[in-house]
């Protein structure tokens, strides 16, 4: 080769690889919400408080009463693929936690500034860092706090301007925020949730496992009343189906219900206790209640399935699954839910709209 020659690939400095991988699993603050959130619970936390300012463009706060981090652990929290709970490749079939990829506070810390205040029950006193760019700025240094973690992200996307000019209407952000909130909310009845960020639309759930005070706190008592549980199990497909749904009403007055009272309606799909957009096990419900002009104002849906038949580890954000047999468990709870209507209002009339 001639010497001093220089091809034209180069490699990408590290500080751009991972703040573009950061801007990919966080491009809004609801996702940097989601992945502290998770954080809290995998730490075991029955408390989860989050506080926001400018729809978390400002500040974005998670404290939580869990577990907490170990001194020591400082150093690494913040590092690219650095986690306690993924050891081998082998263990992602079983992994039991949200999180398992190590790249949440990395991501944070690469695109805001992140400071970490957290106390281990066995620790005389808590200890806080400050990071920047997955690293602990200056030695972690004692500090007050109670027996968990508070972490807190200062002027999210501050070195992606673009993004961030494009975020000009913070009630948006705030709204996907609480939406977000919302889900884990009535997911995890089990689990106080708190938001604060201006008196319109704070909320706190108790955590005292009552799920129907939890709807009828965050959605009303109209819609909490007619909740109904659904359930279906196929030993043939290794699933548990189970949901809550409020029940059915005709469209046209459920429109107006709703823009009467909240203007709000409930989604979500959890599977295998994860948060997913996945809107495959929506299909069947919606198209059986379309085939008789009806809708349900809530809807949560839960599919427990053998780990060995879906893969979570599609995308950093693991908002999106893959499974074996998609058309079967489709199927299976199209005719369910079919079966279920029907023993609720009776057979389609010939005359009801298709
Ligand atoms: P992951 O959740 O995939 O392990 P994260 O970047 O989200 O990666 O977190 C890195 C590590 O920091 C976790 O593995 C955990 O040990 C620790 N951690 C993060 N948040 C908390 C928390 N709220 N309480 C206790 N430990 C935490
Ligand atoms: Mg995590």
């Amino acid at each position: 080769f001639p010497i001093g020659k220089m091809g034209l690939i180069q490699r990408l400095p590290e500080d751009v690889v991972n703040r573009m991988a950061a801007g990919e699993v966080l491009a809004r603050p609801c996702n940097a919400i989601k992945e502290l959130v998770e954080n809290s619970l995998d730490a075991g936390a029955t408390e989860i408080k989050v506080m926001m300012q400018n729809g978390g463009l400002k500040i974005l706060q998670v404290s939580d009463n869990g577990k907490g981090i170990e001194r020591e652990d400082f150093e690494l929290v913040c590092e690219r693929f650095a986690t306690s709970k993924l050891q081998k490749f082998e263990d992602l079939m079983h992994m039991k936690t949200y999180g398992f990829r190590g790249e949440a506070l990395a991501s944070l810390s690469h695109v805001a500034k992140v400071n970490i205040v957290s106390k281990r029950a066995d620790a005389k006193c808590a200890y806080q860092g400050n990071f920047l760019d997955g690293k602990l700025l200056a030695p972690t240094k004692p500090a007050a706090g109670k027996n968990g973690t508070c972490i807190t992200a200062t002027d999210l996307f501050y070195n992606l301007p673009t993004r961030r000019n494009k975020m000009t209407t913070h009630g948006e952000e705030a709204k996907m925020v609480y939406d977000t909130l919302l889900r884990f909310a009535i997911h995890r009845p089990d689990v106080s949730f708190a938001l604060h960020q201006n008196q319109s639309s704070d909320f706190r759930t108790k955590g005292d496992g009552n799920f129907r005070d939890v709807v009828c706190n965050l959605l009303g008592r109209d819609v909490a009343d007619t909740v109904i549980p659904i359930s279906l199990e196929s030993t043939r497909l290794k699933f548990k189906f189970t949901g809550k749904i409020s029940k059915p009403i005709a469209s046209a007055t459920s429109k107006n219900a709703q823009n009467r009272k909240t203007n709000r309606s409930f989604f979500s799909v959890f599977i295998n206790g994860r948060s997913v957009r996945c809107d495959i096990l929506k299909h069947p419900i919606d198209d059986v209640l379309q085939n008789r002009s009806l809708c349900v104002q809530f809807c949560a849906l839960h599919l427990e399935i053998d780990e060995t038949r879906i893969d979570v580890n599609v995308h950093p954000t693991k908002s999106s699954v893959i499974f074996l047999e998609k058309e079967e468990i489709i199927e299976e709870i199209r005719e369910y839910f079919e079966k279920f209507i029907n023993d609720l209002f009776g057979l389609p009339d010939k005359t009801e709209a298709v």
